[in-house]
């Protein structure tokens, strides 16, 4: 049960309450009294956990109010829902009190702000956020996730697309493979991701963008195309066999022919 909680921001169909578990797993966490194997792996530093209003804020698309914890700007407080960012710096339980949020700031899985955004299809807070810190394009939760595995997880078509133009826009040339083709901890790109959801709109959104992602196969030797025969989408499908030198390996020496001979027999 923790250990799926502690991967929750990735997922795009989130309940009010389950949201309410996650930011309690995040101060729990910061009280020391549990650690998951995933966040193990290196200790966050004190201060650097997300205070609960950021996430909100990030969760729910309020740029305004994220905009305005990170930065105290009177102006973006002034706009702030509930005046909740005014708030922040004297709540005695801050992660910082009297301190304004940071970009580095990170959940208990180590996602960041654009993390949450793009998990969520707030294509305006990933532009600000983006905008203000490049480098969380490329950032990494626990699992070696980027924010464009987020979006393109979820099925947000208008997150990658958003994620690939700042990219272009704000990061060098030769870094932009960290955030439009990283790989995640089984090796799965965003193209994969999409694929397996059977994303239709994502995937031809990727191949219009990033085609060569179509060669990539995973640590299991699995390509985006077996995994979108195997979803059922003849959205996908159709994206992925436009590309003629897509890869079709499955695992095992299978092809996407036999995942297709499954898929109809199944
Ligand atoms: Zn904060």
């Amino acid at each position: 049960m923790i250990s799926s909680l502690s991967r929750m921001v990735c997922t795009y169909n989130i309940s009010t309450v389950l949201v309410k578990e996650q930011l309690w797993l995040t101060t729990y966490k910061v009280e020391g009294a549990w650690c998951g194997p995933a966040s193990c792996k290196e200790e966050i530093p004190e201060g650097m956990f997300m205070c609960s209003e950021l996430y909100l804020a990030a969760f729910e698309g309020r740029t305004q109010e994220v905009i305005g914890l990170l930065t105290g700007s009177y102006v973006a407080i002034e706009a702030a829902r509930n005046g909740q960012a005014a708030l922040h710096a004297t709540r005695a339980n801050a992660n910082h009190p009297g301190e304004c949020c940071s970009t580095s700031e990170v959940t208990g899985d180590r996602s960041t702000l654009l993390h949450i955004a793009a998990s969520q299809n707030h294509c305006e807070l990933i532009t600000e956020l983006a905008r203000r810190d490049s480098t969380l394009l490329s950032s990494l939760n626990t699992t070696q996730e980027t924010p464009l595995h987020c979006a393109a997880r979820a099925g947000h078509a208008d997150a990658v697309e958003a994620i690939f133009r700042l990219a272009k826009d704000n990061v060098e040339e030769d870094r932009l493979g960290g955030v439009t083709g990283n790989r995640n901890e089984p090796g799965d790109t965003a193209l994969h991701l999409a694929a397996r959801h059977g994303h239709g709109a994502v995937v031809e959104t990727l191949m219009k963008l990033a085609p060569e992602l179509a060669l990539e196969v995973n640590v299991a030797g699995v390509s985006p195309l077996y995994l979108a025969v195997m979803s059922g989408s003849v959205h996908a499908v159709a994206a992925i066999v436009g590309y003629k030198d897509a890869s079709a390996a499955g695992p095992s020496s299978q092809n996407a022919l036999h995942a297709a001979v499954f898929q109809s027999s199944g």
